[in-house]
Protein backbone atom coordinates (compact mmCIF):
# COMPACT_ATOMS: atom_id res chain seq x y z
CA UNK A 1 0.00 0.00 0.00
CA UNK A 2 1.51 3.53 -1.07
CA UNK A 3 0.81 5.73 2.15
CA UNK A 4 2.25 8.72 0.06
CA UNK A 5 -1.97 8.73 -1.40
CA UNK A 6 -4.76 8.55 0.55
CA UNK A 7 -8.10 6.56 -0.37
CA UNK A 8 -9.92 9.56 0.45
CA UNK A 9 -7.74 12.03 -1.92
CA UNK A 10 -7.72 9.57 -4.67
CA UNK A 11 -10.23 10.30 -7.48
CA UNK A 12 -9.51 7.07 -8.99
CA UNK A 13 -12.37 5.42 -7.94
CA UNK A 14 -9.81 3.81 -5.19
CA UNK A 15 -7.75 2.28 -7.57
CA UNK A 16 -4.31 3.19 -8.67
CA UNK A 17 -3.19 3.57 -12.30
CA UNK A 18 -1.43 1.19 -13.81
CA UNK A 19 2.24 1.00 -14.22
CA UNK A 20 3.49 0.90 -17.80
CA UNK A 21 5.83 -1.80 -18.77
CA UNK A 22 8.63 0.69 -20.20
CA UNK A 23 8.79 4.42 -18.41
CA UNK A 24 6.40 6.79 -20.97
CA UNK A 25 8.47 9.94 -21.76
CA UNK A 26 6.02 12.46 -23.65
CA UNK A 27 7.02 15.06 -25.66
CA UNK A 28 4.80 18.02 -25.16
CA UNK A 29 4.52 19.58 -28.23
CA UNK A 30 2.85 22.49 -30.79
CA UNK A 31 4.89 25.33 -32.02
CA UNK A 32 2.02 27.47 -31.90
CA UNK A 33 1.21 29.53 -28.99
CA UNK A 34 -0.97 29.72 -25.86
CA UNK A 35 -2.69 26.25 -27.07
CA UNK A 36 -2.77 24.72 -23.56
CA UNK A 37 0.96 22.75 -23.94
CA UNK A 38 2.19 23.87 -20.16
CA UNK A 39 -1.34 23.53 -18.58
CA UNK A 40 -1.76 19.77 -19.91
CA UNK A 41 1.33 18.94 -18.77
CA UNK A 42 0.98 20.05 -15.47
CA UNK A 43 -2.03 18.60 -15.10
CA UNK A 44 -1.84 15.15 -16.57
CA UNK A 45 1.56 15.19 -14.35
CA UNK A 46 -0.29 16.02 -11.41
CA UNK A 47 -3.67 14.06 -11.53
CA UNK A 48 -1.14 10.60 -12.77
CA UNK A 49 0.96 11.43 -9.06
CA UNK A 50 -2.49 11.75 -7.60
CA UNK A 51 -2.62 8.22 -9.30
CA UNK A 52 0.31 6.37 -7.29
CA UNK A 53 2.57 6.29 -10.58
CA UNK A 54 6.14 8.55 -10.16
CA UNK A 55 5.90 11.06 -12.83
CA UNK A 56 8.44 13.55 -13.82
CA UNK A 57 8.31 16.99 -15.92
CA UNK A 58 10.96 18.88 -17.48
CA UNK A 59 10.26 22.59 -17.83
CA UNK A 60 11.51 22.88 -21.51
CA UNK A 61 10.12 26.71 -21.96
CA UNK A 62 12.38 29.34 -21.34
CA UNK A 63 9.41 31.24 -20.04
CA UNK A 64 9.19 28.39 -17.02
CA UNK A 65 5.75 28.57 -17.12
CA UNK A 66 5.40 24.77 -15.98
CA UNK A 67 7.94 25.57 -12.94
CA UNK A 68 5.46 28.34 -11.99
CA UNK A 69 2.21 26.37 -11.75
CA UNK A 70 4.22 23.53 -9.80
CA UNK A 71 5.44 25.91 -7.38
CA UNK A 72 8.94 25.02 -7.93
CA UNK A 73 11.74 27.60 -7.29
CA UNK A 74 12.92 28.75 -10.78
CA UNK A 75 14.67 32.29 -10.69
CA UNK A 76 18.79 32.84 -11.78
CA UNK A 77 20.89 30.98 -9.83
CA UNK A 78 18.67 27.91 -9.35
CA UNK A 79 20.36 24.92 -10.92
CA UNK A 80 18.30 24.27 -14.34
CA UNK A 81 17.83 22.53 -17.30
CA UNK A 82 19.87 24.96 -19.08
CA UNK A 83 22.49 24.02 -16.87
CA UNK A 84 22.10 19.75 -17.91
CA UNK A 85 22.17 20.70 -21.24
CA UNK A 86 24.95 23.12 -21.38
CA UNK A 87 27.24 22.98 -18.38
CA UNK A 88 26.36 18.80 -17.95
CA UNK A 89 25.08 19.48 -14.51
CA UNK A 90 23.47 16.19 -14.28
CA UNK A 91 19.83 16.29 -13.74
CA UNK A 92 20.02 14.98 -10.11
CA UNK A 93 21.35 18.01 -8.67
CA UNK A 94 18.45 20.00 -11.11
CA UNK A 95 15.28 17.85 -10.00
CA UNK A 96 12.90 19.57 -6.83
CA UNK A 97 10.23 17.56 -5.46
CA UNK A 98 6.55 19.09 -6.31
CA UNK A 99 5.34 20.42 -2.54
CA UNK A 100 2.21 19.24 -1.36
CA UNK A 101 2.04 16.22 -4.43
CA UNK A 102 3.63 13.04 -3.74
CA UNK A 103 5.32 11.33 -6.92
CA UNK A 104 5.82 14.67 -8.83
CA UNK A 105 8.99 15.95 -9.27
CA UNK A 106 10.18 18.84 -11.74
CA UNK A 107 12.98 19.87 -13.33
CA UNK A 108 12.91 23.58 -13.92
CA UNK A 109 13.64 26.46 -16.28
CA UNK A 110 15.22 29.69 -15.22
CA UNK A 111 15.84 32.56 -17.76
CA UNK A 112 19.16 30.88 -18.48
CA UNK A 113 17.42 28.38 -20.98
CA UNK A 114 16.59 31.47 -23.41
CA UNK A 115 20.28 31.18 -24.23
CA UNK A 116 20.65 27.69 -25.16
CA UNK A 117 18.98 27.82 -28.57
CA UNK A 118 21.98 29.33 -29.49
CA UNK A 119 24.85 27.74 -27.58
CA UNK A 120 23.90 24.45 -28.38
CA UNK A 121 24.32 24.82 -31.64
CA UNK A 122 28.29 24.09 -31.51
CA UNK A 123 27.83 21.47 -29.19
CA UNK A 124 28.74 18.31 -30.04
CA UNK A 125 25.53 15.99 -30.20
CA UNK A 126 23.94 18.74 -29.57
CA UNK A 127 20.07 17.14 -30.64
CA UNK A 128 20.93 14.23 -27.57
CA UNK A 129 21.61 16.35 -24.86
CA UNK A 130 18.84 15.61 -23.21
CA UNK A 131 18.31 12.27 -23.58
CA UNK A 132 21.37 11.34 -22.40
CA UNK A 133 21.05 13.39 -19.20
CA UNK A 134 17.33 11.74 -18.79
CA UNK A 135 18.84 8.08 -18.92
CA UNK A 136 21.55 9.03 -16.45
CA UNK A 137 18.65 10.22 -14.31
CA UNK A 138 16.16 7.25 -14.70
CA UNK A 139 18.95 4.84 -13.25
CA UNK A 140 19.60 7.51 -10.05
CA UNK A 141 15.64 7.26 -9.66
CA UNK A 142 15.16 4.04 -9.56
CA UNK A 143 18.24 3.67 -7.53
CA UNK A 144 17.01 5.77 -5.13
CA UNK A 145 13.08 5.43 -4.56
CA UNK A 146 13.31 1.52 -5.67
CA UNK A 147 10.91 1.79 -8.65
CA UNK A 148 11.20 3.43 -12.36
CA UNK A 149 9.65 6.69 -13.06
CA UNK A 150 6.42 5.84 -15.07
CA UNK A 151 6.07 9.36 -16.95
CA UNK A 152 8.12 11.74 -17.85
CA UNK A 153 6.88 14.76 -19.89
CA UNK A 154 8.55 17.77 -21.32
CA UNK A 155 7.29 21.10 -21.74
CA UNK A 156 8.25 22.45 -25.29
CA UNK A 157 8.31 26.49 -25.97
CA UNK A 158 6.68 27.34 -28.67
CA UNK A 159 8.91 26.68 -31.38
CA UNK A 160 10.99 23.85 -33.32
CA UNK A 161 14.36 24.95 -32.47
CA UNK A 162 16.78 22.87 -30.57
CA UNK A 163 15.34 22.49 -27.49
CA UNK A 164 12.40 21.32 -29.14
CA UNK A 165 14.45 19.40 -30.90
CA UNK A 166 16.35 17.67 -27.88
CA UNK A 167 12.64 17.18 -26.75
CA UNK A 168 11.67 14.94 -29.59
CA UNK A 169 14.86 13.05 -29.75
CA UNK A 170 14.33 12.13 -26.11
CA UNK A 171 10.92 11.00 -26.33
CA UNK A 172 8.36 7.81 -27.45
CA UNK A 173 5.53 9.62 -28.10
CA UNK A 174 4.10 12.93 -28.67
CA UNK A 175 1.43 15.18 -27.02
CA UNK A 176 0.08 17.90 -29.17
CA UNK A 177 -2.20 19.95 -27.61
CA UNK A 178 -5.07 21.04 -29.75
CA UNK A 179 -6.77 24.47 -29.01
CA UNK A 180 -10.60 23.94 -30.41
CA UNK A 181 -10.65 27.44 -32.26
CA UNK A 182 -10.29 28.54 -36.09
CA UNK A 183 -6.99 27.34 -37.76
CA UNK A 184 -6.47 24.65 -34.81
CA UNK A 185 -4.84 21.93 -37.35
CA UNK A 186 -2.81 25.04 -38.59
CA UNK A 187 1.11 24.19 -38.46
CA UNK A 188 0.60 20.80 -37.57
CA UNK A 189 1.87 19.76 -40.67
CA UNK A 190 5.30 21.70 -40.12
CA UNK A 191 5.38 19.82 -36.35
CA UNK A 192 4.46 15.89 -37.98
CA UNK A 193 7.63 17.09 -40.44
CA UNK A 194 9.90 17.54 -37.72
CA UNK A 195 8.48 14.52 -35.79
CA UNK A 196 9.25 12.56 -39.50
CA UNK A 197 12.52 14.05 -39.31
CA UNK A 198 13.23 13.45 -36.11
CA UNK A 199 12.15 9.39 -36.00
CA UNK A 200 13.66 8.69 -39.72
CA UNK A 201 17.22 10.04 -38.46
CA UNK A 202 17.62 10.90 -35.07
CA UNK A 203 14.99 8.72 -33.20
CA UNK A 204 13.29 5.55 -34.34
CA UNK A 205 10.78 4.84 -31.33
CA UNK A 206 8.97 8.54 -31.88
CA UNK A 207 5.90 8.88 -33.14
CA UNK A 208 2.98 11.16 -32.54
CA UNK A 209 0.61 8.87 -30.23
CA UNK A 210 -1.68 11.27 -28.54
CA UNK A 211 -4.17 14.48 -29.28
CA UNK A 212 -5.72 16.30 -26.64
CA UNK A 213 -8.34 18.80 -27.14
CA UNK A 214 -8.31 22.21 -25.48
CA UNK A 215 -10.20 24.87 -24.52
CA UNK A 216 -13.55 22.93 -25.13
CA UNK A 217 -16.34 25.33 -25.70
CA UNK A 218 -19.49 23.72 -25.79
CA UNK A 219 -21.58 26.50 -26.31
CA UNK A 220 -20.02 27.11 -29.67
CA UNK A 221 -19.97 24.94 -32.94
CA UNK A 222 -16.78 26.13 -33.74
CA UNK A 223 -15.45 24.05 -31.35
CA UNK A 224 -17.60 21.06 -32.28
CA UNK A 225 -16.37 21.51 -36.02
CA UNK A 226 -12.79 21.35 -34.23
CA UNK A 227 -13.35 18.62 -32.63
CA UNK A 228 -15.12 16.50 -35.78
CA UNK A 229 -11.73 17.45 -37.42
CA UNK A 230 -9.76 16.33 -35.30
CA UNK A 231 -11.44 13.39 -34.58
CA UNK A 232 -11.78 12.51 -38.45
CA UNK A 233 -8.25 12.78 -39.29
CA UNK A 234 -6.64 11.52 -35.85
CA UNK A 235 -8.89 8.75 -34.69
CA UNK A 236 -6.60 6.92 -33.00
CA UNK A 237 -4.50 10.06 -31.94
CA UNK A 238 -6.98 11.69 -30.44
CA UNK A 239 -8.31 11.31 -27.15
CA UNK A 240 -11.55 10.89 -26.20
CA UNK A 241 -11.70 13.34 -23.18
CA UNK A 242 -11.93 17.10 -24.07
CA UNK A 243 -10.96 19.89 -21.98
CA UNK A 244 -13.18 22.41 -21.48
CA UNK A 245 -12.84 26.57 -21.57
CA UNK A 246 -12.46 26.93 -17.56
CA UNK A 247 -11.96 29.94 -15.08
CA UNK A 248 -10.49 27.85 -12.96
CA UNK A 249 -7.78 26.25 -15.31
CA UNK A 250 -6.74 29.78 -16.10
CA UNK A 251 -6.60 30.74 -12.57
CA UNK A 252 -4.63 28.01 -11.21
CA UNK A 253 -0.91 29.36 -12.33
CA UNK A 254 -1.87 32.94 -10.58
CA UNK A 255 -1.50 30.84 -7.44
CA UNK A 256 1.31 28.40 -8.44
CA UNK A 257 -1.11 26.18 -8.43
CA UNK A 258 -2.11 22.84 -11.10
CA UNK A 259 -6.03 23.05 -11.14
CA UNK A 260 -6.31 19.82 -8.93
CA UNK A 261 -3.98 21.32 -6.47
CA UNK A 262 -6.77 25.00 -6.73
CA UNK A 263 -10.43 23.89 -6.97
CA UNK A 264 -10.28 19.68 -7.50
CA UNK A 265 -13.95 19.44 -8.12
CA UNK A 266 -14.23 21.92 -10.72
CA UNK A 267 -14.52 20.67 -14.02
CA UNK A 268 -11.79 21.34 -15.51
CA UNK A 269 -10.00 19.09 -12.41
CA UNK A 270 -12.41 16.64 -13.57
CA UNK A 271 -11.53 16.59 -17.23
CA UNK A 272 -7.28 16.48 -16.53
CA UNK A 273 -8.52 13.85 -13.89
CA UNK A 274 -10.28 11.97 -16.64
CA UNK A 275 -7.61 12.87 -19.32
CA UNK A 276 -5.15 11.51 -17.41
CA UNK A 277 -6.64 7.98 -16.44
CA UNK A 278 -7.69 7.67 -20.51
CA UNK A 279 -4.07 8.17 -21.05
CA UNK A 280 -2.63 5.98 -18.24
CA UNK A 281 -4.24 3.19 -19.86
CA UNK A 282 -3.62 3.71 -23.35
CA UNK A 283 -0.73 2.41 -22.55
CA UNK A 284 0.81 -0.08 -25.02
CA UNK A 285 1.61 -2.30 -22.44
CA UNK A 286 0.33 -2.04 -19.15
CA UNK A 287 1.88 -3.53 -15.95
CA UNK A 288 -0.85 -4.13 -13.34
CA UNK A 289 -0.68 -1.83 -10.78
CA UNK A 290 1.47 -3.18 -8.06
CA UNK A 291 0.34 -3.96 -4.63
CA UNK A 292 -0.49 -0.76 -3.35
CA UNK A 293 -3.91 -1.67 -5.50
CA UNK A 294 -6.96 -1.34 -3.33
CA UNK A 295 -10.23 -2.24 -4.14
CA UNK A 296 -13.46 -0.22 -3.51
P1 LIG B 1 3.07 28.73 -24.78
O1 LIG B 1 3.07 28.39 -26.24
O2 LIG B 1 3.23 30.19 -24.52
O3 LIG B 1 4.03 27.89 -23.99
P2 LIG B 1 1.01 26.94 -23.96
O4 LIG B 1 0.73 26.22 -25.21
O5 LIG B 1 1.87 26.29 -22.96
O6 LIG B 1 1.58 28.39 -24.26
P3 LIG B 1 -0.76 27.47 -21.79
O7 LIG B 1 0.22 28.38 -21.14
O8 LIG B 1 -0.97 26.15 -21.18
O9 LIG B 1 -0.39 27.30 -23.31
O10 LIG B 1 -2.18 28.17 -21.93
C1 LIG B 1 -2.28 29.46 -22.52
C2 LIG B 1 -3.23 30.30 -21.67
O11 LIG B 1 -4.52 29.72 -21.72
C3 LIG B 1 -2.85 30.35 -20.20
O12 LIG B 1 -3.17 31.63 -19.71
C4 LIG B 1 -3.72 29.29 -19.56
O13 LIG B 1 -3.98 29.57 -18.20
C5 LIG B 1 -4.97 29.38 -20.41
N1 LIG B 1 -5.66 28.08 -20.52
C6 LIG B 1 -5.12 26.89 -20.85
N2 LIG B 1 -6.06 25.92 -20.86
C7 LIG B 1 -7.22 26.53 -20.52
C8 LIG B 1 -8.58 26.07 -20.36
N3 LIG B 1 -8.90 24.79 -20.55
N4 LIG B 1 -9.52 26.98 -20.00
C9 LIG B 1 -9.18 28.27 -19.82
N5 LIG B 1 -7.95 28.76 -19.95
C10 LIG B 1 -6.97 27.92 -20.30
MG1 LIG C 1 3.83 26.78 -22.32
Amino acid sequence: MNDNVSRETNDFGGQFLPHPLKTRIFTVANQKGGVGKTTSTVNLAAALAEGGLHILVIDLDPQGNASTALAIAHHQGVPDIYATLVDNTPMSDVVQAVPHTPNLWCAPATIDLAGAEIELVSMLARESRLIRAITAYEAFHTEKYGQPLDYIFIDCPPSLGLLTINALVAAREVLVPIQCEYYALEGLGQLRKTIELVSDKLNTDLKLSTMLLTMYDSRTRLAQDVVDDVKANFPVEAMQTLIPRSVRISEAPSRDMTVLGYDRSSPGSQAYIAAARELAYRAEGLAPAREETVSI
